[in-house]
């Protein structure tokens, strides 16, 4: 959708002197869409504070992105949606980011036919795969980002036993794969990523395509560092009743969850510090599992969901025993807490403990 005229039609011409950043949104892959109506949830920044140039400093942009898109229809037919990846596959949209969401089936082994795709080659009338699009365009991007688990590491579709050997956008393209600008591949992942997580890191590469920010910086997993530094566990409102070794024992109850199967205290992930949506919820907060969705090994390394995980029994159990001692003495400190200081009191002398130097 272009942010100076939505109607329908063909793509206009930019004039030269304008800045444009084209945003390609492939929502081609193996996914939910849960990313792109994730994204619509964002508030800090909002998609719309970002499309329509609400913030200083930004570029203009325009979005092709189906989930709003009022170009969005069949090749040939009534309006022109696909035509803006066709322009960017002959060179002709430059500078565009290419976002990916969903992941990336391995199409060598569908001979008889293909996983996923979206659009038709003008060439040969034929259907387009997603991972040729991927092929054709990942080259041309000024950057590439891989939004929702499925598109950074292959998520739900690539777990163990899945026909189609789906990938994430890392596996398919390379670890270290960079772009035509050197920039690595962008992985903001979730199943949904947090919308704003997402719409955040949109907006950093956007200053940084304007030249006003740094080399994005990113961890191992290629996330940005700022939003995955921490685990779960380090935001959790329930983190307190783990050190004080308080476990829930089933749903409902306040305490600690992971003898119910949380895996918060090693993914990293900031969805109970920052809350869902407009800082309100956030797992573990409001009674959910963390089940790792964010994390690389996602889900196969984390099933079955909802048995305690591995080392929260030798964990839990030295944190009960730890937090039974650590419970009596924050009885103490709490009884004393409550209690104001012994030298307020009547009297005929200063009790404070103040000392006259002159
Ligand atoms: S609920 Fe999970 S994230 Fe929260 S304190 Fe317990 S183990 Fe940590
Ligand atoms: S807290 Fe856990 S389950 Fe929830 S979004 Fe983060 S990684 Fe996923």
């Amino acid at each position: 959708m272009t942010t100076a005229d939505t109607a329908v039609g063909t793509p206009e011409p930019e004039s030269a002197d304008e800045q444009v950043v084209h945003i390609l949104w492939m929502n081609g892959g193996l996914g939910c869409d849960g990313d792109s109506v994730a994204l619509t949830a964002a508030t800090q920044p909002s998609i719309e504070d970002i499309m329509l140039g609400a913030l200083p400093g930004l570029p203009r942009v325009e979005v092709h992105w189906p989930l709003i898109d009022f170009e969005s229809g069949p090749e040939t037919g009534a309006d022109t949606f696909i035509e803006w990846w066709h322009k960017a596959d002959r060179g002709e949209l430059d500078p565009f980011v290419l976002v990916v969401e969903g992941s990336i089936p391995n199409e060598a082994i569908k001979t008889e036919g293909y996983w996923c795709g979206f659009g038709n080659d003008p060439a040969t009338g034929q259907p387009m795969t997603t991972s040729e699009w991927l092929d054709r365009l990942a080259p041309k991007a000024l950057v590439v980002l891989a939004v929702g688990t499925c598109a950074t590491y292959g998520g739900i579709h690539a777990m163990a036993g899945n026909p189609t050997g789906a990938m994430g956008v890392p596996d398919y393209l390379g670890w270290e794969w960079r772009s035509k600008a050197g920039i690595p591949i962008v992985c903001v992942p979730g199943c949904p990523t947090h919308p704003d997580n997402l719409s955040e890191t949109i907006l950093y590469l956007l200053f940084q395509a304007a030249g006003q920010s740094p080399m994005i910086p990113l961890d191992e997993a290629l996330r940005p560092k700022w939003l995955f530094g921490a685990t779960v566990h380090e935001g959790c409102d329930r983190a307190g009743y783990y050190e004080q070794g308080e476990f829930a024992t089933d749903y409902g109850s306040s305490k600690c969850l992971v003898k119910l199967g949380c895996w918060g205290p090693v993914v990293k992930c900031n969805v109970p510090k920052r809350g869902w949506i407009n800082g309100v919820g956030g797992c573990p907060n409001v009674g959910g599992i963390c089940i790792a969705c964010t994390m690389p090994g996602f889900p196969d390394k984390f099933m079955p969901f909802m048995d305690e995980p591995p080392g929260a029994k030798v964990s839990a159990a030295a944190t009960t025993a730890y937090g039974t001692v650590i419970r009596a003495l924050r009885g103490f400190t709490k009884r004393t807490a409550d209690e104001e200081p012994k030298w307020r009191h009547k009297g005929n002398s200063l009790t404070s403990g103040y000392k006259s130097n002159w």
